[in-house]
């Protein structure tokens, strides 16, 4: 059955105009874009999004940095979604990103790495409502 997710095409990506060649990898891994919007953060909002990552010590630099321009939200349809995209991604490090994945061929450092993707399904479900309507995502 088709599972959804939440993707993003993270500031450092946009800013080196990588956002179309990600929108095709995206189409040729045969995922349907849902809905798809793009916003710029306020470091509330960015907080808001990663809120289970405050302990972490780079929760300041990534809400910033998330802050720092615009971002291309989507949601991505595909059987077995999550860990699809979490694949197509690549490790959170680019410089660990196996071959071919799009945090090695477009990610800078561990922290402006490309692209994010949810983690889980439960996780899908909360980052979708966090960016979309219910009427978006009935689509
Ligand atoms: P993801 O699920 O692969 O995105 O990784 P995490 O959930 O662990 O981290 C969320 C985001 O925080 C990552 O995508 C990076 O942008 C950033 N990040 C993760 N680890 C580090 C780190 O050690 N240092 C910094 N500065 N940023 C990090």
């Amino acid at each position: 059955m088709a599972e959804r997710t939440l993707a993003i095409i993270k500031p450092d990506a946009l800013k080196s105009r990588y956002a179309g060649k990600i929108l095709q990898r995206i189409d040729e891994a045969g995922f349907t874009i849902r809905a798809m919007r793009l916003l710029n953060l306020s470091k509330k909002e960015a907080e808001g999004f990663y809120a289970v990552h405050r302990e972490r010590p780079f929760f300041a630099s990534l809400t910033t940095f998330m802050s720092s321009g615009p971002v291309i939200v989507m949601a991505l349809e595909a059987p077995d979604a999550v860990k699809k995209w979490r694949t197509l991604m690549g490790a959170t490090d680019p410089a660990k990103a196996d071959a071919g994945t799009l945090r090695k061929e477009f990610g800078a450092s561990i922290e402006n790495n490309a692209t994010h993707g949810s983690d889980a399904p439960e996780t899908a479900t909360f980052e979708l409502g966090y960016f979309f309507t219910g009427m978006e995502l009935a689509r």
